[in-house]
């Protein structure tokens, strides 16, 4: 047998070991973690919905009058009318013709992918996307051609060199650097090349756009150039499951052909009821997403000025890249000392040498609370940007 045991000592020599840290209450930005209190700037509860009272109360008369369990898969009877009325709603509130509810973002990329490629098609891949991404262009069986981050140079060459069925997919804010993909241009490559372009917005939802409807939208883009986008509600949704928002024959493919979708338990009504007042929320309290983006704003001109290295993003996540994992350990756990939680992202989430800590904002974190934040970098920057700079002589 394998030397499991090996293997995990490894990873921890490496810095590479993960733990599980133990939370209760609520979600919000004061948590209690392996029962200690702490300030967390590292969920993606971006719109601060998680534990919103509304929310919580519409959840709560969903179960009244729903129930608790989703009983079957949706193909046999556990297709319920709250889970069609949130398909509804995430269609109006996308702009698009119809949206299909499934459990988790990771099972609708798995499901748009292995559905819509498979066996002598070619899949194009971001070499940044998500990990659900990664592993539906794994399952499909085509043939996947990674092209550098954000390159749509590259991504035209491998386009006009590959005949048959192609398909486009991309992150719309990369969940783990907080740019944007280039929507425009990758929109007009697919149209030129008869590519299906797939877009995972998963953290672009509720933040960014008109009315928070996402980077495909706030890039001036609809249906017709952008057929397909994916978006989860467990992030700024502050809920739990996703969507897949595009034309009806789409949709209607993905029923029949989508493994991930045809062979699971529907999720709970009441989930979907609570899911329909968050799109509303969503889209009426602009004054979320203005408090989130003056906190983005003070955070990044000051994090700037103590030396730290922050990457182009204007959205909730911040990453300061430190690049040795056991650094971003050291770093994470220098602010944890100060009651902060910012976890430390390492490979394989990221590539080697990019290890970083994702810090991540929510409009429920106050000015006090980012204070708080900026403070303990201060203390721990003079040691950090030192060590990097004699790490690099
Ligand atoms: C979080 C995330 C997902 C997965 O969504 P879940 O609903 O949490 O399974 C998919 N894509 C991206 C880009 C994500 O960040």
């Amino acid at each position: 047998m394998r030397d499991f045991a090996a293997e995990l000592e490894q990873r921890r020599e490496a810095g590479l070991y993960r733990v599980r840290r133990q939370m209760s209450g609520p979600h919000q930005p004061l948590l209690t973690a392996d029962g200690d209190p702490v300030l967390a700037f590292c969920s993606n509860d971006y719109l601060g919905l998680a534990s919103h009272p509304e929310l919580v109360a519409a959840a709560t008369s969903g179960l009244d009058e729903h129930g608790l369990g989703g009983a079957s898969s949706h193909l046999i009877c556990g297709h319920h009318g709250e889970h069609h009325r949130l398909e509804d709603k995430l269609a109006a509130f996308t702009r698009r013709s119809g949206a299909l509810f499934f459990s988790t973002g990771y099972m609708a990329n798995v499901g748009v992918i292995t559905a819509l490629a498979g066996k002598g098609d070619t899949i194009f891949s971001d070499a940044l996307n998500h990990a659900s991404i990664i592993d539906g262009c794994r399952l499909s069986g085509a043939s996947v051609r990674i092209y550098p981050h954000g390159d749509t140079a590259t991504l035209a060459e491998q386009l006009a060199a590959t005949e048959g069925h192609k398909l486009v997919v991309t992150d719309g804010v990369f969940s783990m650097d907080g740019d944007i993909a280039p929507l425009r241009e990758l929109a007009t490559l697919c149209r030129r090349h008869d590519a299906l372009l797939v877009v995972d917005d998963a953290h672009g939802f509720g933040c960014i756009g008109p009315q928070g409807r996402g980077a495909v939208l706030e890039a001036g883009l609809t249906e017709d150039n952008v057929p397909l986008v994916v978006g989860t509600l467990g992030k700024a949704f502050g809920t739990s499951g996703a969507f897949v928002a595009g034309p009806p024959l789409l949709l209607d493919y993905l029923v029949q052909k989508a493994r991930s979708y045809i062979y699971t338990t529907a999720m709970p009504p009441a989930l979907a009821t609570a899911s329909c007042r968050s799109v509303e929320l969503v889209e009426q309290d602009e004054h979320r997403r203005t408090h989130l983006t003056r906190l983005i704003n003070r955070f990044r001109s000051e994090a700037a000025t103590m030396g730290y290295d922050l990457m182009p993003s204007a959205t909730p996540i911040q990453p300061i890249m430190i690049g040795d994992p056991r650094e971003a350990i050291r770093l994470s756990g220098e602010l944890e000392k100060r009651g902060l939680l910012v976890t430390a992202i390492r490979p394989p989430t990221v590539p080697h040498g990019e290890s970083r800590l994702r810090v991540t904002f929510s409009a429920s974190h106050t000015d006090e609370q980012l204070d708080q934040l900026l403070a303990a970098l201060r203390e721990s920057a003079p040691k950090i940007v030192a060590d990097r700079a004699l790490s690099s002589v």
